[in-house]
């Protein structure tokens, strides 16, 4: 009797546990659609997973508790009963025969959307499936400024219609003529008196050692369909090309393994101007090396010669850097300027305590470019300039190399 009332309390207690808002447990709005909903669920259970969280109470609970917020949201009539009516209406729903949840093992849940056994495959033994991966590519305007975006895979994924069962009725049964074991012993005579044992796949299953009478409609049985599936991908700021982000059970889903990890290589597009105004920088075509950035300018003759320029660079967040000279400050062609602080800010895996925000270097080649077209008074009066002060005190390379004349070789 006291076992009973034990029983009866431990029982009102996890209502009391479960009480949670669904749509608070999940970290969604009222509107949140089907998409964001298995989002939530994908996200959090795998966090709360009691093999990730051994000996942790709380974090089982939290398992059992997505689980239950999920099968109510994504059900359509039980979402609407929930809405208007909570928790108590949904309850009086089920307990007035509505139709009961799919599931009430959240492990069951667990293994339709990642395979498996509905556990994870590390240690425990579990079949893991092969790990996936891909290069996505983001223009450099995103590695300086850190940007939310998404990508989209096609992998296969579990059938939701039966799943992962490949039955339209769900009925699955074992195969009669293997014994679901998959595979058949056979006993081969070699000589009289003289027998071979031979293990082969039982051909009646395929080696699946189950056999459906009707096959789902959508996988046709292979309980796998190939789908496109969207991940959100955080580009942080400096992050270095090529960088590895791996999605945990996100690669190719079967319900033979558990997923194995769907790994991501971050690594730069092309440059092209966006369509948007912010996006229409000079710094489109800066090139990275590391931390640094490279930026070839170009400066006429008489700039680079007299001086008195101005050229304002937009980098890729719209900031302008400015450079500049005064009326008499030569460039020599082909110098580098380094600017220090404009360059791609620096990334660190793990921030280390009390770092601050810092920056690579901006290196400014400068390319010269000589008029090939004067005007022929133009042309006149440079060449007067030039005969005057050549005469007054110029330099003759030819002559002061002590090199011979064209002249002495005749
Ligand atoms: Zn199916
Ligand atoms: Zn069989």
């Amino acid at each position: 009797m006291l076992l009973r009332i034990g029983l009866l309390l431990a029982c009102l207690l996890s209502l009391a546990l479960c009480a949670e808002d669904f749509y608070k447990l999940l970290g969604l709005n009222k509107d949140a659609s089907e998409r964001d909903i298995k989002k939530a669920y994908r996200t959090l259970s795998k966090k709360y997973h009691p093999d990730k969280n051994p000996n942790d109470k709380g974090a089982h609970d939290k398992f059992v508790a997505v689980a239950e917020a999920y099968e109510c949201l994504i059900d359509e009539e039980q979402r609407r009963i929930y809405d208007q009516y909570g928790h108590e209406g949904l309850e009086q729903h089920k307990r007035g025969g509505g139709r009961p949840g799919q599931h009430h093992d959240p492990f069951d849940l667990f293994r339709s959307f990642f395979g498996g056994s509905g556990h994870f495959g590390h240690g425990g033994g579990e079949r893991r499936g092969p790990n996936m991966e891909v290069r996505v590519a983001v223009p450099l305007r995103d590695f300086y400024n850190g940007r939310e975006t998404e990508f989209t895979i096609e992998k296969q994924a579990i059938c939701s219609t039966c799943e992962g069962t490949g039955s339209a009725d769900g009925q699955v049964d074992t195969c009669n003529v293997c014994g679901g074991r998959g595979v058949r012993i056979q006993r081969q005579q070699l000589a009289p008196g003289l027998f071979q044992q031979v293990q082969t796949t039982c051909d009646a299953c395929g080696g699946q050692g189950k056999k459906i009478k009707h096959a789902c409609p959508v996988c046709h049985g292979s309980r796998v369909v190939r789908e496109p599936e969207t991940h959100e991908l955080h580009v942080e700021r400096g992050m270095p090309r090529g960088v590895r982000i791996t999605y945990e059970n996100e690669a190719d889903e079967s319900p033979d393994w558990v997923a194995g990890d769907l790994i991501v290589y971050l690594v730069e597009s092309d440059p092209q101007l966006g369509t948007e105004e912010h996006e229409k920088t000079d710094g489109t075509f800066f090139r990275r090396r590391g931390k640094d950035l490279f930026w070839r300018e170009v400066l006429s003759l008489r700039e680079a010669w007299m001086g008195d320029w101005t050229r304002n660079i937009t980098h890729l967040d719209g900031h302008i850097v400015q450079l500049s000279r005064k009326r008499g400050e030569v460039v020599q062609p082909n110098t580098v300027e380094v600017i220090e602080g404009q360059g791609m800010p620096i990334w660190y895996q793990e921030l280390p305590e009390g770092a601050e925000e810092a920056y690579g270097a901006l290196h400014v080649e400068y390319v010269v470019v000589l008029p090939d077209q004067m005007e022929k008074p133009m042309e006149k009066d440079f060449w007067s300039v030039w005969d005057k002060w050549r005469k007054k005190k110029g330099v003759d390379l030819l002559k002061d190399s002590g090199r011979p004349t064209p002249h002495d070789e005749l």
